[in-house]
């Protein structure tokens, strides 16, 4: 059953649902390792009977969570937290046998999901209404901030454990209860932090974590009237289908999708910093995340000199499994995503490109990708239009400033993007006429619970963590106290 993942504890490698506090469902849906290809757990395969049970047991715990003072939930939220710093290498090693992650990043995703824990049990005591300046002299104007209500969380497998903290922790701070669906080729993180959970004191029925059909539980929280807010992180594809069916029951819907990022490298850059800020942007999770840097551009005087450190960076990234020492690059996560990969590079060769390192699949074999560098890549090709999500470097060599800007822009989506320049003006000038949600200026990597996360465009329109990250699962009620 758990072959080749050896735990400290071996409970937590839970291989059945979390529903009403119970566990529950046979493990029948494999769970595989990318690295290896073998089968690690199983867990269970369930739809539509199940998702409704569990917003029913969530709309049930609900009005005893939401009546808990924010200390209450605070104290529950801090010993999740704590259990999770606890186990973080039993939860990195599952996260790595089954997404395909170095074991250090596998930890610090732990670490970078934990934290979202601990921050909102800390800014639920902060959650704050108003008294407004009142069009009576006899009334006073009294808002607050409630909880909204039943959350449903949809979650993609490229952050398994920090995807679903970013969402559930605070919308348990503020007293909503969820329905989790992890994504299928990594529900085993999601069902650790279940059993944490309920180590930690979380009431049966506020969090509850379903596994099985996509298609079919997504139907449920979109449609169940129980269900308030629909979060969703993932591609646009899927994204947009939510919302079109989330309408009927006009719920909110909360997402977090796709991207393509820009990354800058203007002539009067450090390329040393902007060197290790690509591969950092770039090769992080073998390419695999929504902020990827995908499109390098690179400005004419300084373009032949970056390509060539960035060669040397990425040469000296070790290729295999995750769990082994020294690992960079771990596998792509399935047979599909290294397809994607292979047309983006056969498409950009064929548009005239030229593969300076790599551009074929790693000699390890299975779904190891070997890390590659393009020169020479243009607009027009699926690289420059599309997310291609894996260890692809392709680079762009453009002029000036505002052609540069223009590309950078001419994306659907705007979630990330990356700019390097000593120059202050241009720092300015350039991160403001990026139609971006996020910008890294001198850095590679932008990620923290401390500030808010999130896109523009088609990348969605919600905003997780920092205080912003509360709001989705709030509403707010406005009181006329008159008479007075
Ligand atoms: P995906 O959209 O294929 O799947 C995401 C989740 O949606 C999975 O749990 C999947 O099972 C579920 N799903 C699929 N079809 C569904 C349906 N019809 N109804 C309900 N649920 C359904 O995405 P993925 O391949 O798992 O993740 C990669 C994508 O996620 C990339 O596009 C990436 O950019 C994006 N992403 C975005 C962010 C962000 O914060 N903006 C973060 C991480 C990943």
């Amino acid at each position: 059953m758990t072959e080749g993942l050896v735990l400290d504890d071996p409970s937590l490698l839970v291989e059945r649902c979390l529903i009403g506090g119970r566990f529950v469902g046979d493990p029948v849906e494999p769970v595989v390792d990318p690295a290896t290809g073998r089968t690690i757990a199983r867990v269970p395969r369930l739809g539509a009977e199940a998702a409704t049970a569990a917003v029913e047991q969530a709309q049930a715990a609900f009005p005893a969570w939401a009546a808990r003072t924010a200390k209450e939930r605070a104290t529950v939220l801090r010993a999740w937290f704590e259990q999770i710093r606890a186990h973080r290498a039993d939860l990195a090693l599952i996260l790595t046998s089954e997404q395909g992650k170095p074991l250090a990043e596998a930890l610090g995703e732990i670490d970078y999901a934990a934290a979202f824990v601990e921050y909102y049990a800390e800014e639920a005591k902060r959650v704050a209404g108003e008294t407004l300046a009142s069009h009576r002299a006899d009334a006073r104007i009294l808002v607050t901030r409630e909880p909204i209500g039943v959350i449903g969380a949809i979650t993609p497998w490229n952050f398994p454990a920090a995807m679903i903290t970013r969402k559930v922790a605070p919308a348990l701070a503020v007293g909503c209860t969820a329905l989790v669906k992890p994504a299928p080729e990594t529900p085993l993180t999601a069902l650790a932090l279940g059993e944490l959970a309920v180590r930690a004191g979380l009431p049966p029925g506020v969090l509850n974590i379903v596994t099985g059909d996509a298609a079919a539980i997504g139907a449920v929280m979109t449609g169940h009237p129980a269900v308030r807010v629909v979060s969703f992180t993932g591609s646009t594809e899927v994204g947009r289908r939510l919302m079109a069916q989330a309408a009927p029951t006009v719920k909110r819907v909360a997402l977090e999708l796709g991207g393509n990022a820009p990354f800058i490298v203007f002539d009067d850059a450090d390329l040393d910093a902007a060197v290790e800020g690509a591969i950092a942007a770039k090769f992080r999770n073998m390419g695999q995340t929504c902020v990827c840097a995908n499109r390098l551009y690179v400005q004419d005087a300084v373009h032949d000199a970056f390509a060539s450190r960035l060669a040397t960076a990425i040469e000296s990234l070790q290729v295999g499994p995750g769990t082994e020492p020294g690992v960079a690059q771990g596998p792509l996560i399935n047979a599909r995503a290294l397809a994607k990969v292979e047309a983006h590079v056969a498409d950009a060769v064929a548009g005239g490109a030229t593969v300076a390192l790599g551009g074929r699949r790693h000699p390890r074999g299975g779904t190891f990708y070997a890390p590659t560098l393009l020169i020479g890549a243009t607009p027009t090709m699926r690289i420059a239009r599309e997310e291609t999500f894996g260890p692809v470097a392709a680079l762009f060599r453009f002029t000036d400033e505002e052609e540069v800007i223009a590309q950078a822009n001419a994306s659907e989506t705007g979630l990330a993007a990356y700019v390097y320049t000593r120059d202050l003006g241009r720092a300015f000038r350039v991160s403001e006429a990026l139609e971006y949600g996020m910008v890294g200026l001198n850095t590679g990597l932008i990620s923290t619970e401390l500030a808010p996360f999130g896109g523009v465009k088609q990348s969605g329109h919600s905003r997780e963590g920092s205080h912003h990250g509360l709001e989705d699962y709030c509403t707010l009620k406005y009181v006329l106290v008159a008479g007075l």
